[in-house]
């Protein structure tokens, strides 16, 4: 039978000396989804995907990827996945098309140049080609990796940290490629810092703390874990904490400050709370504001409070 699963790992363990990087991780990533893995650094994302790729052997624990068991078969998971981000590499002095045509014999791909120009079309590098890759901005040079790492067409597709240091517009061409990948039923496994990232492509979130997955689901299930978030901009940053006494009462969720922003915020479950009343209420109490606002969670939020819930 054929596993629903791209990725199913159980109780994976690594240690680094006295650094237990992993405790247990265990992982459920299905065909053709877009599996994000979220965390602070030194959570583990990078030692996950390092052992799902057979760059690094686990301590414990055992792994299936691409339906091949990870200790036993690893030649047969590499030939299904590709790997980039934080260790991809092009060669500088080569050309963008030099670069993909090289792979691309590497690996036996048929029509070696048309697989090449193929890609270089799809990531907009087409202008650029026959230039040596040094010369590259940061975002092109990226694209160019994850050309380097789809010319043999992969099941499964290891992003860590794609857009990390990247600007907004060069960030938004990863994306589009991720989006673009999945449509063709590539699975794709992605770690990131960068919650937005996640909220923008994951069917799926795994948030990782401390070596293990602290909580999983998509990313509307994990924001109405935490409720409705209720924030309080005042206009004297002196009146902060008797603003947040206010929040206090009516949220019952512990406030959080924003010095920088001068702001106050916390989280309800309330969900009769209304705008007005916030605003009423801290006028009453003597606090000018000078904005005021009742949102949905973002993953920031979740993060947090699911970090903070672990910590305690
Ligand atoms: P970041 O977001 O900063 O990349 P991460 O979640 O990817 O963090 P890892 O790089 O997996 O975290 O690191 C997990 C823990 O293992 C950290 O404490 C790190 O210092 C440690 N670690 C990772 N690789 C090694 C290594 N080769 N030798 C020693 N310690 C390591």
């Amino acid at each position: 039978m054929i596993s629903t699963y791209a990725v199913l790992s159980e109780g994976l363990e690594k240690r680094f000396g006295a650094i237990h990087a992993l405790r247990g991780l265990d992982l459920a990533v299905e065909r053709g989804a877009v599996c994000g893995i979220l965390g602070p650094n030194g959570a583990g994302k990078t030692t996950a995907v390092r052992l799902l790729t057979t760059l690094l052997r686990p301590d414990a624990g055992s792994a299936r990827v691409a339906g091949h068991d990870l200790v036993r078969e690893p030649e047969a998971v590499r030939r299904s996945i590709a790997v980039t981000g934080q260790y991809a590499s092009v060669d500088g002095d080569l050309t963008g098309r030099q670069n993909l045509r090289l792979f691309a014999r590497l690996h036996r791909v048929r029509g070696p140049a048309e697989r090449a120009a193929e890609l270089l079309d799809r990531f907009g590098l087409t202008e650029a080609a026959d230039r040596r890759a040094s010369t590259y901005s940061g975002g092109m040079r990226r694209r160019l990796d994850l050309a380097a790492s789809l010319v043999r067409r992969p099941e499964i597709l290891f992003l860590d940290e794609p857009t990390t240091g990247l600007d907004p517009a060069s960030r938004n061409d990863i994306w589009g490629a991720v989006r673009a990948l999945k449509e063709e039923g590539t699975t794709v496994l992605l770690t990131t810092q960068y919650l937005e990232e996640a909220d923008q492509l994951a069917d799926h979130i795994a948030l990782v703390d401390q070596g293990q997955v602290a909580r999983t689901g998509s990313p509307s299930q994990l924001k109405a874990v935490v409720g409705t978030y209720v924030e309080a901009v005042v206009a004297d940053p002196d009146l902060l904490v008797k603003a947040a006494d206010v929040l206090d009462q009516l949220t019952g969720g512990e406030p959080v400050f924003d010095h920088e922003r001068g702001s106050v915020g916390a989280v309800t479950r309330d969900t009769t709370l209304t705008l007005p009343r916030v605003v009423r209420e801290l006028d009453a109490a003597g606090v000018p504001l000078l904005d005021a606002s009742i949102r949905p969670p973002t993953l920031d939020d979740v993060f947090l409070r699911l970090t903070k819930e672990r910590a305690a």
